[in-house]
């Protein structure tokens, strides 16, 4: 959307030591003047490099984020990482709902949904993940998946200032197929139709659509040129500067 400014970020899922903080200091440093009036960037490192990545950003226009987050506030939860603690460790966004998550953990709608709440309790932007099986889309029910899965995982109330969604059909994620710029075309623009009935037009309106799934920067300007995309959520090509860079430049 014209007037929404890109944002491209980063999942490097679980990969990533303090030796590859390097890659977040490349691409700051190719996250120049002329890019960053273009395009946002974050990037969402394993929670154990949250904090030292963010301070190696510091100075640059580079938010960092979660991969996830607790619906919990404090507690008996072993295990489990809090949005005030991301929050704290220096993170501007969380994203929730990946299909990861949602396959690997049992992720269901209400959960995704008391996740965003809990990141936007704590002043994060979260990046609600949507995205059908290719079973659900053979069955021509992609749609209707995504507005279910939206339905149930989107906080009423919600803006552009505090949420992000990332439509990633499941099947395109990891394994270099991408939809057709038709489909890209069409489920965007019904996801902004089905936001404006949950949020209200105006809201649904200033609220950035990511593409998520095989993202590289030889088919990024083609995917970013779609209307109602408004970035990319990129998973292998993040870890390597260039290639994110790439995909920031074909924003642009
Ligand atoms: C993702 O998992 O969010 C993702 C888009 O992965 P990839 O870019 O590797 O397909």
């Amino acid at each position: 959307t014209a007037s929404i400014k890109p944002l491209v970020a980063g999942n490097w899922k679980m990969n990533g030591l303090k030796t590859d903080l390097g890659i977040a200091a490349e691409i700051a440093r190719g996250h120049d003047g002329a890019l960053r009036t273009k395009v946002d960037l974050a990037i969402c490192p394993p929670a154990t490099l949250l904090y030292p990545m963010t301070a190696a950003l510091i100075g640059s226009r580079i938010a960092t984020g979660g991969q996830d987050c607790s619906l919990r506030d404090s507690g008996a939860f072993t295990g489990e990482v809090s949005a005030a603690m991301l929050a704290d460790a220096g993170a501007q966004y969380a994203i929730v709902g990946h299909s990861e998550r949602r396959t690997l953990h049992g992720e269901r709608d209400a959960t995704v949904k008391a996740k965003a709440q809990a990141a936007q309790a704590a002043l994060l932007v979260p990046i609600v993940c949507v995205g059908e099986t290719k079973d659900e889309r053979e069955a021509g029910k992609a749609l209707a998946v995504v507005k279910k899965q939206l339905r149930g995982s989107v906080p009423e109330g919600s803006t552009g200032a505090t949420l992000v969604v990332a439509y990633e059909p499941v099947w395109a994620i990891g394994t270099g197929l991408t939809p057709t710029t038709a489909d890209v075309a069409e489920m965007h623009a019904a996801i902004r139709a089905d936001l404006g009935r949950i949020l209200g037009k105006a809201a649904a309106a200033s609220v950035r659509l990511l593409y998520g799934g095989s993202v590289k920067p030889s088919n990024a300007a083609e995917l970013m040129g779609v209307s109602d995309v408004d970035g990319a959520l990129v998973g292998g090509a993040s870890l390597k500067a260039e290639d994110f860079l790439g995909i920031a430049r074909a924003c642009g």
